[in-house]
């Protein structure tokens, strides 16, 4: 076994980070931390880009103005996607010059962008002076689906994934989260528009719990970006007691890392499931679709040659899937320097198909977008160089 997978990686988890629950005191906490700048030297304001709704709502509250208010600054900030508080003319002068003298619509920065010839869109973000992140935009006919992070690196250690190797740095701010789609939107402008937001970038979604459901909560805001549960899918490896609270608190799509039909092969692949077990992953899985209405959630699989793409892990792929509201997307691996996979052969990938297929489950096979901005990944982001492309895994995502 190889020492990346050793059991101190499953160990290290920083569990701690969502040991919180999702709760209203986390007003408090966004409006004292998160949302607030760093003093630069300058008087320190608020950064309402990281408020959602009932954050907004508290912030008007505590300066003494109605909190409907809450509602006029989220369509100016997110819905007419302004940054200028003196734009914002339904507002009185006073509160105009209130806002400017105290709080800024601060978005990560971009350090660099790549357009693919197929529309593909990656922007790298710059979130503070050392740390990058990537966001891509992936346009398909009659929608676009914007791919985007959730940590700057990752403390899940899978064994097929370049963002591991850069280990954990921290979590993304709510602030930093939701401008990502805030400042692809204001590149897209009004002729394109992202009708669909994957959390599949860098990072594990659910150790960054209270930041993400509150950027899920803004993204699917009737007076922010509106979008239906739908069209928010966020993508886990397994962190079990998270996804509980998790349907809990929201109700966008599931996606879940599998890569393994049996707990062997998987606590090598994904070493969190030496904690939550494939049962225990899959029983959660259903738990939270009961709640959300009985949607399907998409099973994502990693094809490794000659590591999990037999025929017969296949046929068990469908027979540990018979009961769970599922359906697969099979993603063709890609390789990555000093990674030690290969991808499978198309033959291969189209055999394990059929056969997940045959058991009655939906199964398609991610198209590959993006390739002729993809080598040039490391050049951009340097430590950031994610090549395993999971923001392309979200081809069969609906
Ligand atoms: S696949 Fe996802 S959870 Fe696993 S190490 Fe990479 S970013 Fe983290």
């Amino acid at each position: 076994m190889d020492s990346a997978l050793a059991p101190a990686n499953v160990d290290s988890v920083p569990l701690a980070l969502n040991g919180a629950t999702h709760a209203p005191s986390q007003t408090d906490s966004v409006l004292k931390n998160e949302s607030v700048s760093e003093n630069r030297g300058e008087a320190v304001k608020t950064n309402l880009l990281g408020l959602n709704r009932k954050a907004m709502e508290e912030y008007f509250r505590s300066i003494g103005e109605k909190p409907f208010r809450a509602s006029q600054l989220l369509q100016w900030i997110h819905q007419r996607g302004t940054d200028d508080f003196a734009a914002m003319t339904n507002l009185s002068k006073s509160m105009r010059g209130y806002l400017t003298e105290h709080c800024e619509i601060r978005p990560p920065e971009i350090a660099h962008v790549q357009y693919a010839s197929d529309g593909v869109i990656k922007w790298v973000l710059q979130v503070d002076a050392t740390n990058r992140i990537e966001t891509v935009f992936i346009p398909e006919e009659g929608r676009g689906t914007l791919c985007i992070s959730s940590q700057v690196g990752c403390a899940l250690n899978c064994s097929f994934c370049s963002t591991a190797q850069q280990g954990f740095n921290r979590n993304l701010s709510v602030a930093e989260i939701i401008g990502q789609l805030w400042v692809a939107q204001r590149e897209l402008g009004r002729e394109r528009r992202v009708t669909n937001v994957v959390l599949m970038g860098m990072g594990e979604p659910l150790l960054n719990f209270n930041n993400v459901v509150d950027a899920t909560d803004l993204m699917m805001d009737d007076f922010s970006y509106c979008l239906s549960k739908r069209r928010v899918t966020l993508s886990t490896s397994g962190v079990v007691p998270a996804l509980d609270r998790l349907g809990e608190v929201s109700d966008v799509s599931l996606a879940v890392s599998l890569h393994a039909p049996d707990d062997g092969l998987r606590n090598e692949l994904v070493p969190i499931n030496r904690k939550y077990p494939i049962k225990e992953l899959l029983d959660a899985c259903k738990r939270y679709i009961g709640t959300e209405g009985r949607r399907k959630v998409t099973i994502e699989y990693v094809l490794l040659e000659g590591i999990n793409d037999s025929p017969a892990q296949a046929r068990a792929l469908g027979k540990l899937l018979a009961n769970v509201p599922s359906k697969v997307n099979l993603i063709p691996f890609n390789p990555f320097p000093n990674s030690r996979y290969r991808c499978s052969s198309p033959e291969t990938i189209a055999h394990f198909s059929e056969i997940v297929q045959k058991a009655g489950i939906i199964t398609t096979t991610r198209k590959t977008r993006g390739v002729d901005i993809d080598a040039a990944c490391g050049q951009l982001v340097g430590k950031v160089n994610d090549r395993s492309k999971r923001h392309f895994r979200l081809q069969a995502i609906e």
